[in-house]
C-alpha cells in the first residue's frame, strides 16, 4: 500500500472544481525569531490611552516591516472606538460539542477567543486551527484524546494569524499541516506577526514559548482529504479577511469552518486588508458552492446559514452607504460620524461582543472611504 494516500482529487466528484494542487513544502518545521526589544515591555493587559499608543506603535512596525503600500499601512491611523478584538485565552476552556458523529466543534467559553474542532475517521484525526500557543494547543489535543486515541494526522490552518497558527509547533511531528499557498508564505513573516498578536494579547507570556512551524501541504482551490469513511473538504473562495482564508467543510454534517472569513454571530466581517468587494464576492462564491446548516466561525457565536446572508448584505451597504458619503464630498470623519452601526448587527446589549462589533465597523467604514479615495 501507498502510504500517504490521503490526498484526493475532487475532479471525479462534483464536476466544475478545480483540480487539487498539494505539494511539499521545503520549509523547516522549527524556526525560532526574537521578538523586537521595544515590545517586550508590554507584559500586561493595556487599557485605554495605553492601549492606543501600543496600537499606534504596532501599525507603524507593522507598516515599517512588510506591508508597505498595502491597505493595513494606509489603514494606521485608528477610527474612534475602534480596539483590537480581545482574544487573550488565558482562563478560556474549550467546549466540545458533537455536530454528528465524528465531526466535533470546540468551542471557546470567551468569546471572541478562537473557536476550534476537529473531524474523526478511520485512519485518523483532522484538527481544525492550532490556537494560539502550546497551552491551548494541547487543550485542542486533550479534547481529541477525551474521544479517540487516533493519531492526529492533518491540522489545518485557516488563515495566518498567529491566533490561528501559532499553536502548530504543540502538534505531534508526525501530524501534517495543511494551508493555503498565500497562509504559508504569510506565516513565514513571523516576526511581524508577533508583534501583532502581542499587541491583540497585551501580555508577553501568552506568546512567549512559541516557535514557527510551517505548513507541509499547500493548497490553491480546493483539497479532498479522505479520513477512512469521513471526508473533510477544504476551500479557499478568494480573499475576504485573509489573503488565504480558508473554509473546512464535511458535507455529511453540513457544517463549516470558516475561521475569519465569517466571524458568526454577535460579529460582522473585519476589513484587516482587502476591499469589502473582494470580501463580498469571496463570501458569496461560499454561500452558493456549499449546503450549510451550521458555521462555526474562528471567533464569533456558532450560526447557521443564514449569517452568510447577513455578512453580504452588511458588506453591500457599507460599499453603498460610504460610496454616497464620498459622492456627497464628506470627510472621514464626517462619514465616521454618519454611519454608526446598524442596530440589526448588534449582538445582545450585554454580550462581551458589542464593543468589538462597533469598533470593527468603525474600521471597516475607514478602510472602504480610504479604498474609495485613495489609488
Ligand atoms: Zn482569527
Amino acid at each position: 500500500m501507498e502510504s500517504n494516500p490521503i490526498l484526493v482529487t475532487a475532479a471525479g466528484g462534483q464536476s466544475g472544481r478545480r483540480q487539487v494542487v498539494a505539494r511539499k513544502t521545503a520549509f523547516s518545521h522549527k524556526r525560532t525569531l526574537a521578538l523586537p526589544k521595544e515590545v517586550e515591555c508590554a507584559n500586561h493587559q493595556p487599557k485605554g490611552d495605553e492601549m492606543k499608543t501600543l496600537l499606534k506603535m504596532v501599525f507603524a512596525a507593522a507598516a515599517a516591516l512588510l506591508i508597505t503600500g498595502s491597505s493595513l499601512a494606509r489603514a494606521q491611523e485608528i477610527p474612534e472606538g475602534f480596539f483590537l478584538p480581545p482574544i487573550n485565552p488565558t482562563g478560556a476552556t474549550l467546549v466540545t460539542q458533537e455536530l454528528s458523529p465524528g465531526v466535533y466543534a470546540l468551542l471557546s467559553d470567551k468569546p471572541p477567543v478562537d473557536n476550534s474542532g476537529f473531524v474523526v475517521g478511520k485512519r485518523g484525526v483532522l484538527v481544525i486551527d492550532a490556537h494560539i500557543n502550546g497551552e491551548m494547543a494541547g487543550k485542542i489535543q486533550q479534547a481529541v484524546r477525551a474521544v479517540t486515541d487516533k493519531p492526529i494526522l492533518y491540522l489545518v490552518n485557516t488563515n495566518f494569524h498567529g491566533d490561528h497558527t501559532f499553536g502548530n509547533y504543540a502538534f505531534p511531528a508526525e501530524t501534517q499541516i495543511i494551508a493555503h499557498r498565500k497562509t504559508a508564505e504569510r506565516m513565514a513573516r513571523f516576526e511581524e506577526e508577533k508583534v501583532l498578536m502581542l499587541a491583540i494579547v497585551g501580555e508577553a507570556a501568552v506568546i512567549a514559548d512559541v516557535e514557527l512551524r510551517l505548513p507541509d501541504i499547500l493548497f490553491d482551490d480546493h483539497l479532498t482529504v479522505d479520513l477512512g469513511g469521513r471526508v473533510v473538504e477544504i476551500y479557499h473562495f478568494g480573499h475576504g479577511n485573509t489573503p488565504g482564508d480558508t473554509v473546512v467543510y464535511v458535507s455529511e454534517a453540513k457544517a463549516a469552518w470558516t475561521g475569519n472569513l465569517v466571524l458568526g454571530e454577535g460579529l460582522i466581517p473585519f476589513l484587516i486588508e482587502g476591499d469589502a468587494g473582494a470580501y463580498l464576492e469571496t463570501i458569496a462564491r461560499f454561500a452558493r458552492t456549499l449546503e450549510i446548516e451550521t458555521i462555526i466561525p474562528g471567533h464569533g457565536l456558532v450560526a447557521g446559514q443564514a449569517v452568510l446572508g447577513r455578512d453580504l448584505a452588511y458588506l453591500s451597504g457599507l460599499i453603498d452607504s460610504v460610496r454616497k458619503a464620498v459622492a456627497r464630498g464628506a470627510t472621514l470623519e464626517e462619514t465616521l460620524a454618519a454611519l454608526p452601526l446598524e442596530k440589526s448587527y448588534l449582538p445582545a446589549p450585554d454580550s462581551p461582543l458589542t464593543g468589538p462589533v462597533t469598533g470593527i465597523h468603525a474600521w471597516n467604514v475607514r478602510k472602504t472611504y480610504l479604498d474609495l479615495t485613495t489609488d
